[in-house]
């Protein structure tokens, strides 16, 4: 397993990143850094928008970007979020395999694997 950034780098990362999050609505700035098994880090912020359900989370955006760059879901060794991934993203990221998630709390630093993060989830090739 090839692993260049570690998960407080990885979260450092995503901690930059926040700042150029779009997010004149809220003010709740988000960022997100994905580690990809070759070393790459793809970087996503938050981007709302005048029509709020239309806003995207910072890990969609992540993730959006890495698959648009060449990245397949299995790609991924971690992601960090300087926030807790909501029910939409805890869903993408089970889909794009990421192996552990790394996200603030209040004044913690949590490490989850996806399947703890959205246990008895759906999947649709289970649906037989
Ligand atoms: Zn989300």
């Amino acid at each position: 397993m090839s692993e260049f950034v570690s998960d407080d780098e990885l979260l450092a990362r995503a901690d930059a990143v926040a700042s150029r999050a779009y997010a004149p609505y809220s003010n709740f700035h988000v960022g997100c850094a994905v580690l990809a098994r070759d070393g790459r880090v793809v970087e996503g912020v938050n981007v709302e928008n005048a029509a709020y359900p239309l806003g995207v989370c910072a890990e969609r955006t992540a993730f959006s970007r890495a698959i648009a760059e060449g990245h397949r879901p299995g790609d991924f060794v971690a992601a960090a979020s300087t926030a807790p991934p909501c029910g939409g993203c805890r869903q993408w990221l089970l889909e794009m395999g990421v192996e552990r998630v790394i996200f603030r709390n209040g004044g913690r630093v949590v490490t989850m694997s996806p399947d703890e993060l959205l246990p008895e989830s759906f999947d649709a090739s289970s649906l037989a």
